[in-house]
């Protein structure tokens, strides 16, 4: 058995050597060639800055505060319509490059350390049997076919055994981009956007997932709706906005 699983690494390593002959593949965000057998997408160095964040962060919105477990202000005063989110790091640095060649620059095959660095839905006071995930949808006019946060949402349901309802939530008409509108104007603009079949979602946790926590006008938008129609909301990103 030692000598099959030697054997098995022998010839996974030869043909990586091949690969690198033939192909010398680089890494999709810093363009460094990719040597060591273990680096099948992306270099060492830009694997390990996937990683979960130590930094306190505010439990219920994730942004940072100054000691583990403690609200920010805005939380303390205005609650987000979610129960708690968990982000992986900072939308910054290497990270942030990660996800951006994932969305715009066609590295599809980031969904999978995508999807295995965000943080198990382990949320407290949860009913297990009744938990599910949804994602932010897409809006109707987009013509992409590709859709990064479903891609990651479906990989991630696997690795977690939790059911991905992909239907449950749906924007209903087409808005406008949220970059470089005021708050309220975000809000205005993403007002009644999205519908959410009760049948999916009633006395059920819900996971909802997004890649980037920005200002969170969207977020908010999709848990009040998933709220208005009987689910507890809890958020997973991938980064949040420094
Ligand atoms: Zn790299
Ligand atoms: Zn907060």
């Amino acid at each position: 058995m030692r000598l099959f699983s030697r054997c098995k690494k022998v010839l996974f390593q030869a043909g990586h050597l091949v690969r690198v002959f033939l192909f010398q593949p680089v890494c999709p965000v810093c363009n460094r060639q990719l040597v060591h057998f273990r680096e099948t997408l992306l270099c060492r160095r830009c694997l390990a800055e996937l990683v979960a964040s130590a930094d306190p962060a505010c439990p219920r919105c994730a942004c940072p505060v100054s000691r583990h477990g403690g609200l920010c202000v805005q939380c303390m005063h205005a609650p987000p319509p979610f129960l708690e989110t968990r982000c992986v790091a900072a939308y910054e640095g290497i990270f942030r490059e990660v996800i951006l060649r994932y969305k715009y620059g066609g590295v599809a095959g980031l969904a999978r350390p995508l999807s295995r660095c965000l943080p198990p839905p382990d949320f407290q006071n949860l009913g297990a049997e009744s938990q599910i995930l949804v994602t932010v949808p897409d809006d109707p006019g987009r013509k992409r076919t590709f859709s990064p946060v479903k891609e990651i949402a479906r990989r991630y349901a696997r690795l977690h055994h939790i059911p991905f309802r992909p239907k449950a939530l749906v924007k209903i008409r087409s808005t406008a981009p949220q970059a470089g509108l005021s708050l309220s104007a975000r809000k205005r603009n993403l007002a009644g956007a999205f519908y959410c079949r009760s049948r999916y979602v009633k006395n059920r946790d819900v996971v909802l997932m997004d890649d980037v926590f920005t200002t969170g006008s969207t977020l908010k938008a999709c848990a009040r709706e998933l709220a208005r129609a009987g689910a507890r909301v809890r958020v997973i990103a991938l980064a949040r906005t420094p």
